[in-house]
């Protein structure tokens, strides 16, 4: 591993990309000029100086359109290319990501009453969780940058699709967790040949153990909040939506089409602040005609954004997060600045949710849907059905909830709603005995 603590930014850069926005100071950056966040960021751990990746969206319309988007034969985020931080498709790694379903779940729109409702499934990912989007910007990245060690830290998804990417594109990787991560998560980074570091303390101990140990060792770091282009990745989601709603109605479809509304779980805030950028850029290109209103969902024992939006502050203050959910489950947000804006900007809210209705959403979602979620997947399901109680959503409103991961990460979670499975003997009688019992 080679030292060098103020790494040379000399990749490739994106012919689409024309810098880089202090969202604190307003500060602009040439693309290269600075490779993670504001220099007005006045110490670790604090959100300030996120950085805002700014396009040449003139150009980008010329380049692609919603029909040439709707035409290509590419599934994956690689079709969007001209919308990401990438020199070209070809960058992405070779385990494409994205292009996940958006299901129109009959016995869920009955169950609510809600006829338009969609649940977008990013279960289905290669590493079975959302952050594959992000995680492919990353690698990419790295890989145009020559970088020999791409790290993150994570509570567990984030380097799971990191050593996914990482592993299909030849790339060596150091992964910072929390000893605390399901093993499921950790098992996914062995098997990929991550480097794996379980640290003995909170995500928050690991992501600042991560970005020291990336200053100090020369690492790329994926991080979230502090990475400004894993915004990038995840605001694909929102052009995958826009692109799948609009050919529900039209073949061909000239014009995309935002829901009314969008369920996201929330940790850190990076996928509901990549939401509202995919949205955003949207609606700079003329694609959709209004933002759909963002709502974020937080568990009640990890409620920092919301907390930080219920009393209008501009920065949310750390709590001592518990939630059962273990990928929201977040002290200090690190991508608070576009998290807050994503809901504010959009007359959208953050939702709380109790850890029991966290869980126990897993059940609708499976048994009326069909999909099977993660508890912090399932909590955006959970948010949705707080805010119907609450007046948040008409009935004809389209709505979309997205499932963040699946629900094969943490069997143990699931098992706590279903209880354990019965032992039989193998007779007819026993089965008899069992049914009727
Ligand atoms: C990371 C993650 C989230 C939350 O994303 P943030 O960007 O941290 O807000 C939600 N659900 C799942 C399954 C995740 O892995
Ligand atoms: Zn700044």
């Amino acid at each position: 591993m080679h030292t060098a603590p103020n790494p040379i930014v000399n990749l490739v850069e994106s012919p689409f990309v024309t810098g880089l926005r202090c969202l604190r100071c307003g500060a602009e950056y040439a693309p290269g000029a600075v490779e993670y966040v504001c220099d007005c960021r006045p110490n670790r751990g604090s959100d300030l100086g996120t950085l805002d990746v700014q396009y040449d969206y003139a150009t980008i319309a010329h380049t692609v359109t919603p029909a040439t988007l709707h035409a290509d034969p590419e599934r994956s985020i690689g079709r969007f290319w001209p919308l990401l931080p990438i020199p070209g498709r070809a960058s992405l790694p070779p385990l494409p990501v994205g292009g996940t379903p958006l299901l129109a779940a009959p016995r869920l729109r009955a169950q609510t009453g809600l006829p338009n409702l969609w649940i977008k499934d990013d279960g289905r990912n290669p590493s079975a969780s959302f952050k594959d989007r992000a995680s492919a910007i990353a690698v990419a990245r790295a890989q145009a940058a020559g970088r020999d060690i791409v790290a993150t830290a994570s509570t567990g998804n984030a380097a799971a699709a990191l050593a996914g990417q990482a592993a299909a594109a030849g790339q060596a990787t150091v992964i910072f967790v929390p000893k605390s991560a399901p093993p499921a998560k950790i098992a996914q980074l062995l098997v990929y040949g991550s480097r794996v570091l379980a640290v003995d303390g909170s995500y928050d101990d690991a992501f600042d153990l991560c970005t020291d140990a990336c200053l100090e060792f020369g690492w790329y770091n994926r991080s979230t909040g502090y990475n400004p282009y894993m915004t990038e990745g995840k605001k694909t989601v929102a052009f995958e939506i826009a692109l799948q709603l609009a050919e529900q109605h039209d073949a061909a479809p000239a014009q995309l089409v935002a829901p009314d509304a969008v369920f996201v779980s929330v940790g850190d805030g990076c996928i509901i602040g990549g939401v509202y950028k995919g949205f955003k850029d949207l609606l700079t290109l003329g694609w959709i005609d209004r933002m759909p209103r963002i709502y974020g969902v937080q568990s009640a024992l990890s409620p920092a954004l919301y907390n930080a939006w219920r009393i209008d502050a501009e920065l949310p203050a750390p709590v001592h997060a518990t939630t059962r959910a273990d990928s929201i489950s977040v002290d200090a947000p690190r991508d608070a600045v576009k998290a807050l804006t994503a809901v504010r900007a959009t007359g959208g809210a953050y939702v709380l949710v109790e850890d029991t209705a966290i869980v126990q959403a897993i059940l609708p979602l499976a048994r009326l849907g069909g999909v099977f979620a993660e508890p912090a997947g399932a909590t955006a399901y959970a948010g949705l059905l707080h805010a119907q109680q609450t007046g948040l959503i008409a009935a004809h409103e389209t709505v979309v909830v997205i499932n963040t991961g699946s629900g094969l990460k943490d069997v143990r979670a699931a098992m706590e709603v279903t209880g354990e499975v019965r032992v039989i003997a193998p007779t007819l009688a026993a089965v008899r005995s069992t049914l009727a019992g």
